[in-house]
């Protein structure tokens, strides 16, 4: 799981005026690893691709010195 946090916390806006504090509530987001695009999901699941970059490598950060050992099922080429 590569999931980035914001920044925890409470502001409260000191709006002149304002008769409601308000608060700027923080959540959980993911950070792509190819594009560093950085989103909130709507769904609780997982997303399956970058939103931005439509990566579905975005969890994954690339490793250059990673020897292929076990051959994948759908045999995807390397494209890297
Ligand atoms: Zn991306």
């Amino acid at each position: 799981m590569y999931l980035s946090r914001y920044i925890l916390g409470k502001e409260t806006a000191s709006t002149e005026g304002a008769a409601m504090p308000k608060v700027k509530i923080l959540v959980w987001g993911y950070r792509c690893e190819r594009c560093q695009h950085e989103w909130v999901p709507r769904a609780e699941e997982e997303p399956r691709v970058c939103p931005k970059c439509k990566s579905p490598y975005w969890n994954k950060p690339r490793k250059t010195n990673e020897k292929p050992q076990t051959p994948s099922k759908s045999q995807l080429k390397m494209a890297e």
